[in-house]
């Protein structure tokens, strides 16, 4: 599964991966590891990118 400009640091697409530690993102492109168990944080680091995706229910 790919999250696509999902990366929080560069944008990147963001696939799911699975090792000994559990479930966790990694960036195609940088690198970036992410646990899905801070996914919340990730969220609140990437809320510019998030807003696109919700269509705006605040406006
Ligand atoms: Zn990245």
């Amino acid at each position: 599964m790919v999250d696509y400009r999902a990366c929080p640091k560069c944008r990147g697409d963001m696939h799911t991966r699975r090792d000994t530690f559990g479930d966790f993102k990694e960036c195609i492109q940088c690198g970036l590891m992410q646990d899905l168990e801070l996914q919340k944080n990730a969220e609140s680091l990437a809320v510019g990118a998030d807003a696109g995706r919700k269509k705006g229910e605040a406006a």
